[in-house]
């Protein structure tokens, strides 16, 4: 049997850190990642035979449980066919009907082949409209690994970006203004200083990336009014959050109408999607129609979208997202109780189909300041005691979990009893 370990430094050799995406490298947490072999349902299967129940869901897409038979049969129909044609096709068509019907900001939808695209996208077509170069993000919203969006916060509201990473230029960086989440008065200063410079807010209406942290009453509120005032265009990054936090999107969620919208993960179904889009006003500014370049040789692939077709047409199920909140508040719940009984300090915060742990003594987490601030290592010790158990948990504190309709009571009681252990034994160590 050849062990994950094995397969880690082999795989060291050749594939910078062993993996093609950093946060699957385990970094920080003293054991190598664990290789899957195959899942299925509301489980992942490793190479050396053990069963995790999976709260990642491939980071998110795979909202009614692995290898979903309707999903796999939709691709295997379309298979034989071809991969990939370079010409527009039907499927192509009906995924834009069904996500426009689905998200009703959006009238017309430019398909990609990550939430990377679709975010840099988004960012070039406001940049485009409102010809202006200036955009806000939030500390600790991620949205992809494009220049614009690498930067981190300065100190103050209007300091200039830095580059959050070596190769992204101090002149494109300082185009970035990043605020703190959650905070209306920044915003609000901010627009009042360079409010007719700002080609556009980019923002996780629930936020994934640092933990799970939903927007508080009024901010997302506060974004909308700032960009109406100042011809600013609203951004929402629902790569995470859309069809997961409601059928609709956190906007359906929260009523908040952006003007553009940035779809990815469970778009695909699993299969290498993003997506973004808007009002016919503003979409029609992409070329071919507009002089605002944005193309790609694999968007749009059949076989994606027979994929993401078939999960979005399940969602539509009435009641879908209703019993997801259910499973992800009986998990929340049950484990806020035995965190309780074993002494530990770990509340939850949740959004529909998402949730996040945090460790510490505070009530509740509205920052990145204050997400960092929770004990990383009691995070460690119980993410690796988890695992031990057999339950898959995001290797870092700082990203949210992900909850599927395969999840069964079950599962879920699994998860409670293997972390009414590891709440003890991370007291020990
Ligand atoms: N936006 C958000 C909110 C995300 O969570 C992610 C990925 N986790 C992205 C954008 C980037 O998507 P991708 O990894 O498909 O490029």
């Amino acid at each position: 049997m050849t062990t994950s370990a094995e397969l880690f430094e082999r795989a060291c050799r050749h594939i910078p850190g062993g993996v093609n995406s950093p946060v699957r490298a385990f970094k920080g947490m003293q054991r190598p990642p664990v290789f899957m072999e195959r899942a299925r349902g509301a489980y992942l299967f490793d190479v050396e035979g053990n069963r995790y129940v999976d709260y990642v869901g491939s980071w998110g897409p795979m909202i009614t449980g692995h290898a979903d038979p309707d999903v796999l049969g939709a691709v295997r129909e379309r298979l034989d066919n071809g991969l990939s044609f370079g010409t527009p096709t039907a499927i192509e068509t009906t995924m834009a009907e069904l996500i426009c019907e689905m998200i009703p900001s959006m009238e017309m939808v430019r398909m990609t082949s990550s939430g990377t695209e679709a975010t840099m996208s988004a960012i070039r077509l406001a940049r485009g409209v409102t010809g202006r170069d200036k955009i806000i993000k939030f500390e600790g919203n991620y949205h992809g690994h494009s220049d614009s969006l690498l930067v981190k916060a300065g100190s103050g509201a209007l300091t200039h970006g830095e580059p959050s990473s070596p190769g992204v230029p101090a002149s494109l960086a300082e185009h970035t203004v990043t605020l703190p989440y959650n905070d209306i008065d920044a915003v609000e200063q901010c627009f009042e200083e360079i409010g007719d410079q700002i080609a556009c807010i980019i923002v996780e209406p629930v936020a994934g990336n640092m933990n799970c942290i939903p927007p508080q009453r009024g901010f997302l509120e506060c974004l909308r009014r700032a960009c109406n005032a100042h011809d600013s265009v609203l951004i929402f990054d629902e790569v995470m959050t859309g069809f997961r936090v409601a059928l609709g999107g956190a906007q359906a969620h929260y009523g908040i109408h952006p003007d553009l919208t940035c779809l990815g993960k469970i778009v695909g179904g699993g299969m290498p999607v993003g997506a973004f889009g808007g009002s016919e006003t503003i979409m029609s500014n992409i070329s071919p129609l507009g002089p605002v370049y944005q193309a790609g040789t694999l968007s749009g692939n059949p076989l994606a979208m027979a994929a993401g077709i078939a999960l979005l047409t399940k969602l539509r199920e009435p009641g879908f997202h209703d019993a997801l909140t259910q499973r992800v508040e009986t998990l929340c719940h049950g484990l806020e109780e035995r965190a309780v009984a074993a002494g530990v300090e770990m509340i939850s915060q949740h959004a529909g189909g998402m949730f996040g742990l945090f460790f510490t003594g505070q009530t509740r987490v509205d920052n990145f300041a204050q997400a960092t601030a929770c004990d990383a290592e009691a995070f460690r010790r119980f993410f690796s005691a988890m695992l031990d158990e057999g339950v898959y948990l995001a290797p870092s504190a700082y990203e949210a979990g992900f909850m599927s309709s395969a999840h069964t009571p079950e599962d879920i009681q699994h998860t409670l009893d293997a972390a009414e252990k590891a709440f003890v034994t991370m007291r020990q160590v």
